[in-house]
């Protein structure tokens, strides 16, 4: 599992990700975003993140590997970063994508430093997850495709899009990294090992079918 590590709160995440058993290290570069099977979009400034990604040449890489199918967890800026569109933000802050939702930053409004409150967030059992905001975003607007997993319960954001799912993608407007739960991080690595696994299978299946193949090319050149 990949933490992006160009700014943020990346040390709190590899802690928790480690805590879950997973191998977590950095990525700064091309070459250790190829190396990982998961990937952590960190809280911090997301405008800071974007234009630190595109100096390391990595804005490309980013986007193509979560266009691919690579799992990623973005956690408040590293939601803005997995977002399709923003609203709030400077006009040419650009983002990674792949996430059909418009998100709005510094949502509960500029002078709210920080807001906590109960999330009921579904597909985790137990109680709900006690949420932390900071200078968060929320889902203003989630697509077809998008599976909403929890909302603000309570107060003048009630009912606000705090966490969702498309896909391999998951993002939270909150830090479950600060907060010692680590029900969300333990949801993301089930996510990635289900997809190492499902790729597993299906190369397993490629390489079957390449010999499957192979063998009647060889055949058919015997016979003919
Ligand atoms: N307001 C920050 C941004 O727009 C996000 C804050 C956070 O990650 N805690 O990037």
């Amino acid at each position: 599992m990949g933490v992006l590590a160009l700014q943020g709160d990346v040390r709190e995440h590899l802690e928790v990700l480690r805590a879950q058993g997973a191998e977590a290290v950095l990525v700064r570069r091309p070459e250790e975003l190829d190396a990982v099977d998961g990937l952590i979009f960190p809280g911090g400034e997301s405008t800071t993140m974007v234009k630190l990604a595109d100096r390391f040449g990595l804005l490309e890489p980013l986007r193509a590997a979560v266009g691919d199918g690579l799992p990623a967890y973005g956690s408040c800026a590293g939601m803005i970063l997995l977002a399709d569109r923003l609203l709030d933000a400077p006009p040419d802050q650009e983002t990674i994508g792949g996430l059909d939702v418009t998100v709005r930053r510094n949502a509960f409004g500029r002078q709210v430093d920080s807001f906590e409150s109960d999330i009921d967030f579904s597909g985790l059992a137990d109680a709900p997850v006690h949420a932390v905001f900071i200078r968060a975003p929320w889902v203003e607007e989630a697509g077809q495709a998008v599976e909403v997993l929890g909302r603000v319960v309570g107060g003048p954001a009630d009912g606000r899009i705090v966490a969702v799912r498309q896909g391999n993608l998951v993002a939270t407007s909150f830090h479950p990294e600060l907060t010692g739960d680590r029900r969300v991080h333990a949801m993301f690595v089930d996510l990635v090992r289900s997809d190492v696994a499902s790729r597993d299978i299906a190369s397993r299946d490629i390489a079957s079918r390449d010999i499957a193949s192979r063998d009647i090319a060889s055949r058919t050149e015997n016979e003919s």
